[in-house]
């Protein structure tokens, strides 16, 4: 078999907001197509019609969009293999059931959903398969005649897969190595509906994969056990030679405990499981993204490359490039990963740090625009360069550094009890002559100055500083004070000073 260009697919179905493990297997089939030089590949699989889910296509498309990760075809992104999406595609696959019944490797069933509910009350464990399929009403039961007058008739039917018992199916797994499942265990699975005149997702996915000419499907582990009849399916067309090699991805496990993630993992811990916010159609219900919860992009992708891929090293900070560069998909685990909340937190703030000063004013600025205030970017971006290293996200900048755009106008009560002393009035009075005197107002000028004067004067230098930041800031938090103090400058330090005095001293006198 010559090489074939590497193509990969993301296939989701439009059923409602993407789960982050969509993202991540969306990701590594991203990283794995780069690598190649191939090509990536949208597919919208909304063959069932029942749980389609109008807004879903598109939300999973602003998703991608946000993120960063281009898809080189498919539905919205044109291409020469589509259409991309397989409620468009219905005629292709008629053409492909016609087939596998005229094989004989398929066959028509016209059991009622009753009959079926009967049957399983019937026999224990039933499924419609070898064993079973003798005793119900199908093609393989009724003459050719009575098949066709039912059709004629507009009776609805099925088309299932006929599974041949006593065979070993191999999956031959990029992660998992070869998976080893005997026919028997499978069930003749519908691959058509007359009712909708739609496949179901088992026919349509290996149909379109053949036609797209997909080379690697790369997905989540809860597609693992559809696998062997994906094969089979391969094997009944005589596809074998062009058959993609798989690759079945870790779960995402919950942060705490066992099993899988779910949205009520994220409602109960408090974080997103979606890429952006997302309004169920349905219900109003609406749902957390990583968007507005204030994660870069590149942040999330850092953080779901880890997540059942490591590359062997201390490694944790990787750029998109260096992550197609590096990614191995025969080195991601077969164990489930947990999704650890608290490292996606912990990568925002990495990438906070990693950017510039002038990147985090220009998200910060609206921000500060919004809460009413005028500052030039040079100020926003003074304020970032002090502030930045002790926040997660961009968002907390605001609670946390608001004091430096806006005096004071009340006194945290307990800060106020435990810090402005007897002789705080007079000591802050002092201190404001003193600063009042400074010519250079630099941060060494006034350090060196105002040292030199609490030493002079025998006071304790905790309970200065302690109480001349209760002035400026109104409670006991923020940088170096003369930091503070070269930020407002000599005018608007006093002006604090002599307010917070006089305030403070009114408080202390009624009291
Ligand atoms: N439509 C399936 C999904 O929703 C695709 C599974 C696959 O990749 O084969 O994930």
């Amino acid at each position: 078999m010559s090489e074939r260009r590497v193509r990969v697919r993301f296939a989701p179905s439009p059923t409602g907001a993407l789960h982050i493990g969509g993202v991540r297997t969306a990701l590594f089939n991203y990283l794995f197509a780069r690598q190649h030089g191939g090509d990536f590949v949208f597919r919208i699989e909304d063959t069932d019609s029942n749980r389609f889910v109008p807004g879903a296509e598109e939300y999973i498309i602003e998703s991608f969009r946000w993120l960063g990760l281009k898809f080189d075809e498919g539905v919205s992104f044109g291409g020469k293999y589509g259409p991309y999406r397989q409620s468009e595609r219905r005629e292709i696959y008629k053409e492909y059931v016609t087939r596998l019944l005229d094989a004989g490797k398929a066959y028509i069933a016209f059991d009622t959903p009753e009959e079926l509910d009967m049957k399983r009350q019937e026999i224990q464990n039933f499924q419609y398969d070898a064993t079973t399929r003798s005793l119900m009403r199908n093609s393989l039961t009724m003459s050719k005649a009575d098949v066709d007058a039912l059709i004629e008739d507009g009776n609805q039917y099925v088309v299932r897969f006929k599974v041949e018992p006593g065979e070993e199916i191999h999956v031959n797994d990029l992660i998992r190595g070869d998976v080893v499942i005997k026919s028997d265990i499978l069930d003749d699975k519908v691959l058509y509906k007359s009712a909708d005149e739609l496949p179901t997702y088992h026919l349509a996915n290996i149909v379109d994969d053949h036609l797209m000419e997909i080379t690697h499907v790369i997905r989540g582990e809860e597609w693992l056990p559809s696998a062997p009849l994906h094969v089979l399916l391969y094997r009944a067309f005589g596809w074998e030679d062009t058959m993609p090699r798989f690759a079945h991805l870790p779960l995402l496990l919950k942060p705490d405990g066992k099993g899988k993630l779910s949205k009520r993992d994220g409602d109960r811990l408090g974080f997103p499981v979606f890429p952006l916010e997302w309004h169920d159609p349905k219900t109003g219900e609406v749902s957390n993204g990583f968007r507005e919860q204030g994660y870069f992009p590149e942040a999330v992708l850092n953080f779901l490359a880890l997540l059942g891929w490591n590359p062997g090293t201390e490694q944790e900070l990787f750029t998109l490039d260096e992550l197609v560069k590096q990614f191995d998909i025969s080195k991601c685990s077969k164990a489930g990963a947990r999704f650890d909340f608290q490292k996606a937190i912990w990568f925002n703030h990495e990438y906070i740090l990693n950017k510039s000063d002038d990147e985090i004013a220009e998200l910060f600025a609206p921000i500060v625009a919004g809460n009413g205030v005028e500052e030039s970017m040079a100020r926003v971006r003074q304020v970032v360069h002090m502030m930045k290293d002790r926040v997660n996200f961009v968002r907390e900048l605001w609670p946390l550094c608001s004091f430096f755009f806006v005096p004071p106008i009340e006194y945290d009560e307990k800060t106020t009890r435990k810090r402005w002393k007897a002789d705080s009035p007079q000591v802050m009075n002092e201190l404001a002559e003193v600063l009042e005197g400074i010519e250079d107002f630099s941060i060494e000028n006034q350090e060196r100055v105002v040292m030199a004067w609490v030493e002079s004067k025998g006071y304790k230098l905790g309970d200065v500083m302690n109480a001349f930041r209760l002035t400026l800031v109104g409670e006991g938090k923020g940088p170096g004070m003369f930091d503070i103090t070269a930020f407002l400058g000599k005018e608007e330090t006093l002006t604090r000073m002599r307010r917070a005095i006089e305030v403070l001293s009114a408080d202390a006198a009624a009291q």
